[in-house]
């Protein structure tokens, strides 16, 4: 039932055993109340589990459970724990009696036959409690959709406004290798349609290449990690198992990026106790190397950097290690939710999501990422698979 009609017309529950006697009180009663009759203590007991009452009239005494009872049994339903109970009695009260009726929740005693001025005016003081009740509930329902629409609105501005973030982020990150990429074709090409292209330097040839080369690395890159991230959000990633050796597939990875690495003139020194079994999805794992390697050469200022690989038993590990920027313990949990970033982009660059995709990947295996750092000291990315994956 809506606030608003039991506002206008609010429910009074009569309780007697007696026809008559509900008659009579229906006929003074009906122009201002929805009345409920209810003809013994388990019929009324129904009522007020389906209704929510001004007050409930009682009669005392009543065959089976009496009023009592009846009032006891009423006061354990949730929604009638503080409607008002008036004890309607032909007998004259003695303290005692009173006293039980109290006990049991009534708030007054009425005697047959009723004053039905007095009834009346008892029950308008209850029903104008009842409707400021009902007012405050109505206000603060109200309130609570504006706190709420108030909220949503918030929640929208906030998911449009890192939308806008994200897809500037997005843009400069695609954009930022397409500039020299161009310069270097459009000089390329000059080169070619000069006279004395066969003149040119082969070496000076193979450089603008190796430039534009990795350029084009650069845009594969971010392209493949914003998919693998709305993949990953999405849920919808499968993982090709099958038993490989760590020491190789980390050899195979440092191996490719031996040009990268010379060219920023890192040392890169591995660490591995031999071959290292385990079972995982290789390319996926491939690619949380590549990540956390391309990090270290990236906060690493130049520093060598260690890879480390072991064997655990039930686990194994490898370990990338650098001597750069460093993350602030403040820092070093966010860093691998999605779109976060420690360091300054303006500097880095970055979209923040690689160590999210190797994250996600790691979990996916079953295993851990951590990071151990101290700000401006370095930082070690720590990976442990279990061996036999499940
Ligand atoms: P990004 O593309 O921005 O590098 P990542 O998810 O790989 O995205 O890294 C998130 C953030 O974590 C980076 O922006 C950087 O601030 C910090 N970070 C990651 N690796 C390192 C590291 N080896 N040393 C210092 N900071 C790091």
């Amino acid at each position: 039932m809506s606030l608003e009609s039991l506002y206008a017309r609010p429910k009074l529950l009569l309780v007697d055993d007696r026809e008559e006697n509900l008659l009579a009180l229906t006929a003074v009663l009906n122009e201002d109340y929805d009345l409920i009759e209810a003809k013994s203590g388990h019929e009324a007991l129904s009522h007020v589990r389906d209704h929510e009452f001004v007050a409930i009239l009682l009669d005392v005494q009543m065959p089976e459970m009496d009023g009592f009872e009846t009032a006891h049994e009423i006061r354990k339903i949730e929604r009638a724990k503080t409607t008002p109970i008036i004890f309607v009695t032909a007998i004259h009260q003695t303290e005692a009696y009173a006293h039980r009726g109290f006990d049991v929740g009534a708030i007054d005693y009425l005697f047959k036959p009723i004053d039905t001025v007095i009834l009346k005016a008892k029950l308008s003081i209850l029903a104008d409690l009842f409707r400021k009740n009902i007012e405050v509930r109505h206000h603060s329902k109200r309130l609570n959709e504006q706190i709420l629409r108030e909220k949503e609105t918030e929640l929208l501005k906030e998911q449009l406004a890192a939308r806008d973030e994200f897809l500037a982020m997005a843009s400069h990150e695609l954009k930022t290798p397409i500039t020299p990429l161009n310069l270097q074709t459009q000089a390329f090409l000059k080169l070619l349609e000069s006279e004395d292209f066969e003149r040119v330097d082969r070496e000076v040839l193979k450089r603008m290449i190796r430039t534009s080369i990795r350029q084009i690395e650069r845009l594969s890159d971010t392209i493949t990690k914003l998919l693998d991230v709305s993949r990953f959000t999405s849920g919808n990633i499968r993982m090709s198992l099958s038993e490989v050796d760590l020491t190789e597939l980390v050899n195979r990875v440092t191996n490719s990026f031996a040009i990268q690495l010379e060219s920023q003139e890192c040392h890169l020194k591995i660490n591995s106790p031999g071959p290292v079994i385990g079972v995982m999805d290789s390319f996926r794992i491939e690619q949380v190397l590549i990540n956390l390697l391309t990090n270290a050469m990236k906060y690493g200022s130049g520093k060598p950097i260690e890879i480390e690989i072991k064997n655990l038993g039930e686990f194994i590990e490898f370990s990338v290690r650098d001597y750069g920027i460093g993350i602030a313990p403040e820092d070093q949990t966010r860093i691998f939710k999605r779109f976060e970033r420690a360091s300054s982009p303006t500097n880095y660059g970055g979209l923040g999501l690689g160590l999210y995709i190797a994250n996600e990947i790691i979990r996916g295996h079953n295993g851990t990422l951590t990071v151990e750092s101290e700000y401006g000291s370095g930082a070690k990315f720590i990976v442990q698979l279990p061996v036999e994956f499940i």
